[in-house]
């Protein structure tokens, strides 16, 4: 299932291509992937030009020329393909029964979206549709925006008396962030995922050391994982996360990775280190 890191670097693959693209066509291949694709969708999108790609969490939201903005969730198996000379979708061959929809810009590029499990989404909103949209609307901070910083995290967690791990994954706190990388971000703050969540604010929502050390962890965590799911670095996937019974990792501590169930989710967490 596609993460931050994952959606972020697929945006920043298309954002070439499609930023400032005129679309020519539109292939529509089936009527819906988790849910029906908008009425008049192919209408609403030929001749448009994308005038932005942007992502929200773990949604891709490109603005058209109408005012109007599509927004994709890759879901459980969505993923682009770009033909950077395809020339035309009926050019794009249906070999892959997954191929739901093929984009055709005007540059000869094609871009097609596969998705065999069919979780994926499609919509297309007005601005109105979008500002009172039931999930972006609700959104907590970018977690790599310059908005998100200790003050941030710790007026979002002051008074939470939910664990420190569970107020992370909840997305009107910190937008996008999930399971996996919560877990990493931790252990990589050397904070408890059990403590409580206000214990990183002052009573009066300032930031403790805590907040200043998880702030900065979650950053690194998440870029160094879209560098590497981009491929400009190899390295061990996790240093936490589905690594029970391993050595913990960092330095000089003599502790053990274990697992716990919180919230319904796999927790990894090291007692010696993180507290
Ligand atoms: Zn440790």
């Amino acid at each position: 299932m596609p993460e931050l890191p994952e959606v972020e670097a697929v945006r920043r693959s298309l954002a070439p291509f499609l930023t400032r693209a005129r679309i020519a066509d539109v292939d529509v291949r089936r009527p819906d992937l988790r849910a029906p694709f908008p009425t008049a969708f192919r209408a609403r999108l030929v001749g448009r030009t994308v005038r932005a790609l942007d992502r929200r969490a773990k949604y891709l939201l490109a603005t058209l020329s109408s005012g109007d903005t599509l927004i994709v969730h890759l879901g459980m198996s969505g993923s682009f393909r770009i033909d950077p000379a395809a020339g035309g979708a009926k050019a794009v061959s249906a070999a892959d029964r997954h191929d739901h929809v093929v984009f055709s810009l005007a540059s000869g590029a094609a871009i097609t979206f596969n998705d065999p499990r069919r979780f994926g989404l499609m919509l297309l909103l007005t601005p109105a549709q979008l500002a009172r949209h039931p999930v972006l609307s609700r959104l907590g901070v970018e977690p790599l925006s310059s908005e998100f910083d200790a003050a941030a995290l710790a007026r979002a967690c002051r008074g939470r008396k939910t664990s420190l791990k569970v107020a992370l994954l909840d997305q009107r706190i910190v937008a996008g962030l999930g399971n996996i990388y919560a877990s990493e971000a931790l252990h990589a703050a050397r904070l408890s995922p059990f403590r409580r969540a206000s214990t990183i604010a002052t009573a009066s929502g300032a930031p403790r050391e805590a907040a200043r050390r998880l702030t900065a962890a979650i950053k690194q965590v998440l870029t160094k994982a879209i560098d590497r799911v981009s491929g400009n670095y190899r390295s061990s996937r996790f240093r936490v996360y589905d690594r029970e019974g391993d050595p913990c990792p960092r330095r000089n501590c003599s502790g053990v990775i274990r697992r716990r169930t919180q919230a319904g989710r796999s927790t990894f967490y090291c007692p010696a280190c993180q507290r």
